[in-house]
């Protein structure tokens, strides 16, 4: 299994230093993300695009290629083929960098490029999120800061070298405007995750810090995986993964309703629901109760028992609103034409096991893009249509997103959807999570949440 760690800390606490020295020692890859959001700024900047104007930022996006390359073994970053390693380090992209990192869509955008490579790699990642949100299982995480003065200091040093003109007050201000704006956005806020190790690197020479890192992976492979996890974590600090996700990362941010999806993929859906309907209604001896429960508008969670790969189109074909829906990230990998359809119809991947915190925002986006969001919240398929517990997440995104939730019930006998077979769809009375009394994500809220959804779920199931 791929060793990574997580360097997380505010600007100038000398990360990329740090990191690139032990991973020296380690024979470990760097990973600078910082380097992808500059990268990011750079194009935008390149492209006359205000880095603070968020719609012509996110608009841009499709059309930004990142690549990570390694050359002799140092990080170097691609953008639309133009090495820009060398142009993305002056102060203009670092404040433009720090903006862009607000954005919920950019960070999206970035996540599975810093997750792959984590992924089949030992490497240290630098950032700010690394240990919170990206990869939330590092076996070493590290917190690494200074005093802001320190970090300016030493900012403005390296910039001094380099023939920048900027005073070391201006150096200072901008350390700390973008120490705000990195602890105060919404999305993945700096800060130190719960199981990291606070290192204070004012203290501390560049050497001693390195050393620390390289202790620390040699710690976890002498004690191995599990020894490691339980030596580092008080049993006082270990809580269950479900509640730390709660407590690290979700303030409610509820969605603006009302919104009109991109009119394209609004237009292919008029016109592909009727007839896939019509196909359906061939096939199966197929039926809906409930349909006066059904919103009309986007931004609304259909929460279902998950009987056979059809769930989303059954559900979908009374929407007036395109739907999205997670699937696991092998339906992506079967043959293209599956993939394009189940994407045509609204899917996106998820990666098990991994980044919930990053899940539960992806779809809190899609709500708020006027997508409806079909959500199965047992997980997994049941075969005989039986009911099971369900897990947090659909509670979690509909706290967050402070949106309406749909149950949904599906039956069929049997365990296998034949032609002709008789499948009832019933959509159930909307639950509000406000009206329940549920406003925030405290763990007790979302205990309600859940239970109102299966428990509903579970009526309209025979
Ligand atoms: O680390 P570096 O200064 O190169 O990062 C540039 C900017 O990118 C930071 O100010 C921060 O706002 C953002 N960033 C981030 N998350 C990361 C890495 C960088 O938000 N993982």
């Amino acid at each position: 299994m791929a060793v990574n760690v997580a360097l997380d800390g505010p600007s100038g606490a000398g990360k990329s230093t740090i990191a690139k020295l032990a991973a020296k020692r380690l024979g470990f890859i760097y990973v600078d993300t910082g380097a992808l959001y500059r990268s990011i700024a750079y194009r935008i900047i390149s492209l006359g695009i205000d880095p603070k104007d968020e719609n012509a930022v996110c608009g841009a996006l499709d059309d930004i290629k990142l690549e990570l390359k390694y050359i002799d073994g140092t990080q170097a970053v691609f953008v639309n083929g133009e090495n820009v390693s060398d142009k993305i380090r002056t102060p203009e992209i670092s404040m433009a960098a720090s903006n862009v990192s607000a954005m919920p869509r950019v960070r999206e955008f970035l996540l599975e490029t810093q997750r792959s490579i984590a992924r089949t790699n030992d490497i240290i990642m630098d950032g700010r999120d690394i240990g919170t949100v990206i990869l939330p299982d590092a076996q070493v995480k590290i917190f690494l800061t200074a005093s802001a003065e320190v970090r300016a200091q030493r900012r403005y040093k390296e910039l001094a070298e380099k023939g920048d003109s900027s005073t070391y007050e201006q150096v200072l201000a901008d350390i700390n405007e973008r120490d705000y704006n990195d602890t105060h956005r919404a999305q993945a806020p700096l800060k130190q995750a719960q199981d990291a190790k606070l290192l204070d690197s004012s203290e501390l020479t560049i050497e001693q810090t390195a050393d620390e890192i390289v202790a620390r992976v040699e710690e976890y492979r002498q004690a191995g995986d599990t020894v490691k996890k339980t030596a580092e974590i008080k049993p006082a600090e270990r809580v269950p993964r479900s509640e730390r996700i709660q407590r690290e990362i979700m303030p409610v941010r509820p969605i603006k309703k009302g919104k009109k999806i991109n009119p394209l993929r609004q237009g292919f859906y008029n016109v592909a629901r009727p007839f896939v309907r019509f196909i359906f209604k061939c096939w199966f001896d197929l039926s809906y109760e409930g349909v006066e429960n059904v919103p009309t508008d986007g931004g609304n969670i259909f929460a279902s028992n998950h009987r056979s790969y059809g769930d989303p189109v059954f559900i979908a074909l009374m929407t007036r609103v395109p739907i999205s829906y997670m699937a696991k990230e092998e339906l992506f990998k079967q043959n293209i034409f599956f993939t394009l359809l189940i994407k045509a119809w609204g899917a996106f991947p998820v990666v098990r096991g991994t980044g919930d915190t990053a899940v539960i925002d992806i779809s809190v986006n899609k709500l708020d893009s006027g997508r409806n969001l079909v959500i199965f919240p047992e997980g997994t398929r049941s075969k005989d249509g039986s009911v099971g517990k369900g897990k947090n997440g659909v509670a979690l995104i509909a706290a967050v997103a402070q949106t309406k939730v749909v149950p949904v019930g599906i039956n069929f006998e049997g365990e296998k959807l034949c032609r002709k077979k008789k499948v009832v769809v019933r959509y159930g009375k909307p639950i509000v999570p406000a009206q329940i009394g549920v406003t925030d994500t405290s763990p007790k809220n979302i205990k309600i949440l859940k239970k109102a959804i299966m428990e509903n779920i579970s009526k309209l199931v025979y």
